[in-house]
């Protein structure tokens, strides 16, 4: 249904809102992806992915973000092989069911939703592992399912200091381009991530960025039997700026413009203006006496933030409500957390007037549902936007 006027609110955290800019780079002619152009566009697209990721090897499929976990997996990982994951949330654990089904042995850290990866845990688990029969740890950074934040620095730290071969893998779907990540930096194998969270894009590119160690292992026909997913084809087809098949040129002319905003905003303000925002967040939840559902201040997503329903309140209802009156979409809790909370992505093409108009739609909801909760939300939030302008 049609709201009767003014511009739909789209507070999931993804696929985020998309830059008009970004929109009117997207329409375009056809041309030919065997030609000049195309190699230009995916070279200088390949060129300005590195600092964003911080590495130089990155792979790009038309895919979504399940894609490239999929990806990532069987080209470093065979049957039977032993992989650490931890279950931080409702992605963590569609791509613990993944690796399963693909045939993997997983080693699963239980988690109650409300904290991120364990450093030590991880570590303790691959002391255990003495004849190092675990060959990757996995990993989700910002877990978009409870708005919490795996300190991957430190994850690869408790691999080192086990001295422990495993392969690091890292789901940056969410994260990528919202906040601060290092693939090389901080010793990840590899990352995976797609277009339509903070790169600001629809949905249909999905990334993979490689380790040499990660790489070697696929070249040397490591990993499953694969074919849509090779990295090595991917790679030698990109050396000249091209794709062995064919690719989403029009989704790739979006990538190219949303990089640039990225880089002309520059990665520090763009990390700055995210925190502030979840951070801002947090004021307002803390206000209306809500509870957040991350635990540990450490591992807040500025991404996104999860808060709870008091007792006998439905998030599901809330949301629609909130919907039906005001034209705004927020996330739903997923699985475990179904109807217990209701998340506010506040990432991407997002600035303040656009955060302030976002609560008060949260805070009118509340008061409209009967949800128990103090007014001032808003209030608390612009003005430490307004303090840290
Ligand atoms: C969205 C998301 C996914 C799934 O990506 P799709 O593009 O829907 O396949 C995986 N992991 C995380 C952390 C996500 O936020």
């Amino acid at each position: 249904m049609a709201f009767p006027s003014g511009r739909h609110f789209l507070q999931i955290p993804g696929p985020t809102n998309v830059p008009d800019e970004v929109l009117r780079s997207m329409d375009m002619p056809t041309i030919d992806h065997r030609g000049p152009d195309f190699s230009r566009l995916l070279l200088g697209i390949l060129d300005k992915l590195r600092p964003v990721f911080g590495t130089d090897r990155v792979v790009i499929f038309p895919s979504s973000g399940t894609g490239a976990w999929e990806a990532a997996l069987v080209n470093t990982l065979s049957p039977g092989d032993r992989v650490l994951m931890s279950e931080t949330g409702h992605f963590s654990s569609l791509w613990h069911e993944m690796a399963t089904r693909l045939g993997l042995e997983v080693d699963l850290i239980p988690g109650n939703w409300r904290h991120g990866a364990d450093p030590k845990e991880i570590e303790a688990r691959l002391r255990q592992d003495k004849d190092h029969l675990i060959k990757a740890v996995a990993v989700v950074h910002n877990e978009t399912s409870t708005g919490v934040v795996s300190r991957i620095p430190q994850v690869r730290q408790a691999i080192d200091n086990a001295g422990h071969p495993a392969l690091l893998l890292v789901d940056t779907i969410s994260s990528l381009g919202s906040l601060p990540y290092d693939h090389d930096g901080w010793g990840v194998d590899v990352t995976i991530s797609c277009s339509q969270k903070g790169l600001m894009l629809p949905p249909g590119l999905g990334f993979n960025a490689i380790s040499p160690k990660a790489m070697d292992i696929s070249n040397r026909g490591g990993g499953m039997p694969r074919s849509f997913w090779d990295w090595g084809d991917v790679v030698k087809a990109n050396e000249r700026g091209f794709t062995h098949y064919t690719p989403a040129t029009n989704l790739l002319y979006g990538l190219d413009k949303s990089l640039d905003l990225l880089l002309e905003e520059g990665l520090d303000n763009v990390f700055a203006r995210h925190r502030r925002y979840g951070e801002a967040t947090r004021h307002a939840v803390r206000a209306w006496g809500l509870e957040i559902l991350c635990e540990n201040q450490e591992e807040y997503s500025q991404v996104l933030t999860a808060v709870m329903m008091p007792e006998g309140h439905d998030a599901d209802a809330l949301r629609k409500l909130i919907l039906d009156n005001f034209d705004m979409s927020l996330g739903a809790g997923l699985s475990k957390v179904a109807g217990k909370v209701f998340r506010i992505g506040h990432l991407g093409a997002f600035n303040d007037v656009s955060l302030a108009g976002t609560l008060a739609g949260v805070e009118m909801g509340l008061q409209l549902a009967g949800v128990p909760h103090r007014e001032g939300g808003v209030q608390a939030a612009m003005r430490y936007l307004a303090e840290t302008a």
